[in-house]
């Protein structure tokens, strides 16, 4: 983490790439950060190469486009208590972490007011004290920013808080550290993890098959073999993986490493991220060809967030013709 790159320069360097790929337009209130080992998975020479576009600030962030907003989902009108935000039936999400070891550019919670929702240790006592005052909650998600960059020691404390809350069966842990720095893996995560009366849930993030190397592939069969469920979301993303070869072999290699796809998100409509958008239309022509091409298990839901909804909504289409669907690809 302390060798995470943070200027845009220095990460063309490593590329190979001319400083002048670096666009002095871009607007760095959300600053590039990329660890060493997500940099390590782009290719030299390419400046389109599908991690680097997930983490290269770009002039285009700066406009402001009708209909994308600071908060997409309404996350702060949700907070029940500072760092619990509770929108649906049975499940809290607790904001147990206010970074996040890489700096997505399509981040939904880039403008997110940490500051305000951080729950300190205090703070702690009060999201724990909202969670065992409502019986209908069963899961609890920690999130952020990205719990894993917490200490153990914290982790496996609010973890054991957690389950001594009697109406909680299951705590998931929403990351993207397995895959973007697999050596946080370590012996001291697995000591604890999965040890505990909460069957834990791991949803990792990861967007495109070359972030999944062997140091990942490991790290991945480790948590498995720690008796924790992987699943993994993804966000659609033009000119990163919205190509029907690119998500098939991303469904692959998950499975090879013990991960089963679960959702494929439609962009959330966050200020800065307007140039990643896929079509809703075309969003669904991707998947149906998915389906007609992999094992049911391999094909994620494809969903979008609406504010208000009591559920992450599914897309559906008409079913169309496969034949009929042209997808240049
Ligand atoms: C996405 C999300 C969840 C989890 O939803 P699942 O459909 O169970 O994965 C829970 N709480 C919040 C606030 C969410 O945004
Ligand atoms: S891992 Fe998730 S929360 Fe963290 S920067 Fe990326 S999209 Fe945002």
């Amino acid at each position: 983490m302390a060798r995470a790159v943070t200027d845009p320069r220095e990460l063309m360097r490593r590329l190979e790439l001319p400083d002048s790929a670096v666009d002095r337009m871009a607007n760095l209130d959300f600053p590039l950060r990329v660890p060493e080992s997500f940099i390590a998975r782009m290719e030299p020479g390419n400046p389109r190469d599908p991690l680097l576009l997930q983490v290269l600030p770009h002039y285009q962030e700066t406009r402001l486009v009708p209909g994308y907003h600071q908060d997409p989902v309404g996350d702060q009108a949700s907070m029940a208590v500072p760092g619990v935000i509770h929108k649906y039936r049975g499940r809290v999400l607790l904001i147990a972490a206010a970074s996040c070891a890489l700096h997505c550019r399509y981040c939904f919670r880039r403008h997110f007011p940490y500051a305000e929702a951080n729950p300190k240790s205090e703070q702690w006592r009060g999201a724990l004290d909202y969670i065992a005052g409502d019986s209908t909650v069963n899961e609890v998600i920690l999130s952020g920013g990205d719990p894993l960059l917490l200490a153990d020691s914290r982790l496996s404390m609010l973890i054991g808080r957690l389950e001594a809350i009697p109406h909680l069966r299951r705590v998931r842990i929403h990351t993207r550290l397995p895959v973007v720095l697999p050596s946080r893996v370590n012996k001291t995560l697995l000591r604890w993890l999965g040890k505990g009366r909460l069957q834990v849930v791991m949803v990792i993030h990861t967007n495109h098959p070359n972030e999944l190397d062997e140091t990942v592939h490991v790290a991945l069969q480790k948590i498995a073999t720690a008796g924790v469920t992987l699943l993994n979301q993804s966000v659609l993303l033009k000119g990163v993986n919205d190509r029907v070869e690119t998500l098939n072999e991303l469904s692959e290699i998950l499975f090879s490493a013990g991960v089963l796809p679960y959702y494929l998100h439609l962009l959330d409509k966050v200020q800065g991220a307007a140039h990643f958008e896929v079509s809703e239309e075309r969003a669904l022509s991707l998947v149906e060809v998915m389906r007609n091409s992999l094992s049911g298990y391999l094909v994620p839901r494809l969903v979008r967030e609406r504010q208000g909804a009591p559920a992450k909504q599914p897309i559906s289409g008409m079913l169309r013709r496969t034949d009929e669907i042209r997808l240049d690809i």
